[in-house]
């Protein structure tokens, strides 16, 4: 899918706001913000088994039907999701 520029940093912006605010409903409930190190293992496996890793720069390809997100960050947090559902 060919993903115009404006659009592609539209989506970006949304998910980082979108990324933010549910951390922090996350914290203000005292839940834990951050993925254990088993759980971020587990979803670096099914990163890089998926065909919407990007591996030169750890990204999920919007062209390819994911989100366009900076994995690291996002498998980070336990308030992410995959956008497939794969976890
Ligand atoms: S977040 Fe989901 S869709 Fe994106 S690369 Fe990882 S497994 Fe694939």
């Amino acid at each position: 899918m060919n993903f115009p520029a404006g659009r592609k940093v539209a989506r970006l912006t949304a998910n980082a706001a979108g990324a933010v605010v549910r951390s922090a409903v996350q914290v203000a409930r005292g839940r834990p913000l951050l993925a254990t190190e088993d759980e971020k293992a587990r979803r670096v496996v099914a990163c890089r088994a998926c065909d919407c890793w990007i591996a030169a720069t750890d990204r999920c390809s919007i062209e390819r039907g994911g989100c366009g997100c900076w994995l690291p960050a996002k498998r980070a947090l336990t308030v992410e999701r995959c956008p497939r559902g794969v976890w």
